[in-house]
């Protein structure tokens, strides 16, 4: 079924144009002043309600991930919780998967909905998965942070920091053969340092005893399509590990 692109989903679409003209070294854009003015009202709507940021502890007990995600729900323990429209735990399955891909944070159609990976970036995911020869619902995809930086910044230090006790939760519960990091704010929070992607990606790393595969993210790959190339022999090396077999077409 088709998904409804919402307000917020454009945006993504115009600012990963933006970003696409920038990268290929456009300096400068003619842009209607309607079109700004209007863009400009919307984020007004976007805060609800005045929300106390508190930090709590977060339980290191959770029995399911259904648990978590209600914490996750509730939780005001950085400052993403405050222009958050929904809090993005992760989703598909959550039984041992071969796999659990890990991001950085969810974007404005994944604020939106509610749901990982569900932008242009969630779509090129898609496409992997499927190159690999699985379904969507057979892996589970998740995030560092459960809510959405304001204008897709990457997260800050502390807001990993805060965040990270759920998906240390999920993935003890999931317990995934193998971890996929996408980008280097995912690997970073992994591994609790910063690290170059394009240094360690094709180098398997651990995570708390499980193998670790870092790749580009899918937003950059659609920024640099030179680069897939690249991302596809880092999922191919997680296919042999798994003694799997990409799609035959
Ligand atoms: S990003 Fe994580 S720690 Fe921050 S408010 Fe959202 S769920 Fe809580």
């Amino acid at each position: 079924m088709a998904e409804e692109t919402t307000f917020y989903g454009l945006l993504e679409d115009i600012e990963k144009y933006l970003e696409h003209e920038r990268d290929e070294g456009v300096q400068r854009l003619e842009v209607d002043r309607a079109v700004l003015e209007a863009l400009a009202k919307e984020p007004e709507a976007e805060v609800a309600e005045e929300v106390v940021v508190e930090a709590a502890p977060v339980p290191d007990d959770f029995q399911s991930l259904e648990e978590v995600a209600r914490h996750i729900s509730g939780c005001t323990n950085c400052e993403l919780c405050k222009a958050r429209k929904s809090t993005v735990p992760g989703e598909g399955n959550g039984a041992g998967p071969d796999i659990m891909f890990v991001g950085e944070g969810p974007g404005a159609e994944e604020d939106a909905q509610g749901r990982p990976f569900v932008g242009k970036a969630g779509q090129l995911l898609d496409k992997m998965i499927d190159a690999m020869g699985y379904e969507r619902a057979e892996v589970f995809i998740g995030n560092v942070v459960k809510c959405r930086p304001p204008k897709n910044r990457k997260p800050l230090p502390e807001e990993m920091q805060m965040c990270l006790p759920y998906l240390r939760q999920q993935i003890r519960l999931i317990k995934p053969k193998v971890i996929v990091g996408l980008g280097g704010t995912a690997m970073e929070g992994l591994l609790g340092k910063p690290v170059g992607i394009t240094r360690i990606r094709g180098v398997w790393q651990e995570y708390e005893g499980i193998k670790l595969m870092p790749t580009f993210h899918p937003s950059y790959l659609l920024r640099d399509p030179s680069k897939k190339k690249d991302a596809w022999a880092d999922l191919k090396l997680v296919l042999a590990e798994l003694g799997r077999e990409p799609r035959k077409r």
